[in-house]
């Protein structure tokens, strides 16, 4: 670049004004936050992941106590880290627990992974109590088995959930995972883990998003990829309706943001990549700059009341 290109350069910067969050040095052209990233054991391990998928924050999802391991993560990249938190909901100390992790600065539930009902006695308690601590609650449902004997997970989701947002109008809702993310399809009936095909239009997930306020969609693991792969003028007519209820996460356990170890036995097309890069690839070329950044990185912070 000559003394000229550069002077010119330097004034555009001054003219055009910068969305937040838009940083063309990113692959992405968007800064990325992973709502989706399951805290690693090793410190550097959970940075690796981030630099690896060109993805600038993340929102780590623990159980239990986690506090120092969060503490460390975070002192190690100040800035890039957020925290939420998840515990037994069978237990009856569940609620103080969680409690005390928001007043720790766990700015969420979750996941909710749990072999109960999805309107039982044991998830409702939690949905009274993020509403009442104003944070939300990332929820995984699951009614087919991935291996044997599994077992299913906040179970009842496209037959009982409508009636939980309801019952529920001031708790945050974040749906995940298969049952979440196969029911964007009106034809599903549990017949798969990860249905494919084109979408049949009508099903019970992109309606409650639209007709319910308190319900988001976490995009995140093979679920949310398979099902925004199955059929693409859906997928860019989708993105488009629900651009506002739909976070980026992407649940990958690779080691380095690029694929390495990645085995889901479920998805033996995933084998060897990076789920986050595979999702972020998909919505980059299923719809425009606009609507990429608020799902990769505006809607998050708008969920979690964070400065983007
Ligand atoms: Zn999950
Ligand atoms: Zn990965």
């Amino acid at each position: 670049m000559n003394r000229r290109e550069f002077l010119e350069t330097i004034a555009l910067a001054a003219v055009v004004p910068t969305l937040a969050g838009q940083d063309p040095a990113n692959e992405w052209g968007s800064a990325v936050f992973d709502l989706h990233f399951h805290l690693r054991p090793q410190p550097a391990s959970n940075l690796a992941h981030l630099d690896g998928a060109g993805v600038t924050k993340a929102n780590l999802l623990t159980r239990g106590g986690a506090l120092d391991q969060v503490k460390t993560v975070q002192a190690a990249a100040p800035g890039r880290f957020t925290w939420f938190n998840s515990y037994d909901v069978t237990k009856a100390d569940a609620e103080q627990v969680l409690t005390q992790a928001v007043k720790n600065g766990a700015q969420g539930f979750g996941e909710m992974k749990f072999h109960v009902a999805a309107d039982g006695p044991e998830l409702r308690r939690m949905y009274a109590l993020a509403a009442d601590l104003r944070v939300p609650i990332l929820i995984h449902f699951q009614e087919v088995d991935h291996t044997p004997n599994e077992g299913t997970w906040s179970t009842g989701f496209a037959k009982v959930f409508e009636s939980v947002l309801k019952a529920y109008p001031k708790t945050t809702f974040v749906g995940h995972a298969d049952a979440f993310w196969a029911n964007v399809s009106a034809d599903y009936h549990d017949e798969a883990v990860y249905p494919t095909g084109p979408i049949k239009r009508g099903g019970v997930t992109d309606k409650w998003l639209g007709d319910y306020a308190n319900l988001f969609g976490d995009m995140s693991a093979v679920s949310g990829t398979n099902a925004m792969s199955r059929d693409p003028e859906f997928t860019a007519d989708f993105l488009k309706r629900r651009q506002d209820k739909l976070l980026f996460g992407s649940d990958c356990s690779c080691s380095d943001g690029h694929g390495a170890g990645y085995n889901n036995p479920a998805a033996p097309r995933m084998a060897g990549k990076c789920v986050a890069r595979e999702t972020l690839s998909l919505l980059k070329r299923s719809t425009s700059p606009v609507i990429f950044q608020k799902i990769v990185w505006g809607n998050a912070h708008r969920l979690l009341r964070i400065p983007a």
